[in-house]
């Protein structure tokens, strides 16, 4: 699991690369601009925002990390949902109860 800062470690980025290469049936995916096949991984986890955004109380419950992997020749980006990938154990909903609680 990436560190609290999102950081993730270089096994961690080994991993993603192997699983983007079974995932994609042994080869790397080429880029749909440049239809190069050389990618980075960002080693930081970042989040995604349930849109519209309309109070703060409730990003926690909304909010999905995800790994970005960029093509580094024109920058295309993948951007992959790190729960889904193992990084994170999956989202759970918040309850009927959480969310009238948040609503307080
Ligand atoms: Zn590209």
């Amino acid at each position: 699991m990436p560190d609290p800062e999102g950081r993730m470690s270089s096994a961690e980025v080994d991993f993603i690369r192997t699983w983007i290469l079974r995932k994609h049936k042994g080869t790397m995916p080429t880029c749909p601009i440049s239809l190069d096949q050389i990618w980075m991984v960002v080693p930081q986890v970042q989040q995604a925002l349930v849109y519209p955004v309309s109070t703060v109380t409730w990003l926690p419950q909304t909010a999905y990390p995800y790994v970005q992997v960029i093509c580094i020749t024109c920058g295309y980006a993948m951007r992959f949902n790190a729960a889904i990938m193992g990084l994170f154990p999956p989202p759970v909903p918040p309850t009927k109860t959480e969310e009238s609680d948040a609503k307080e």
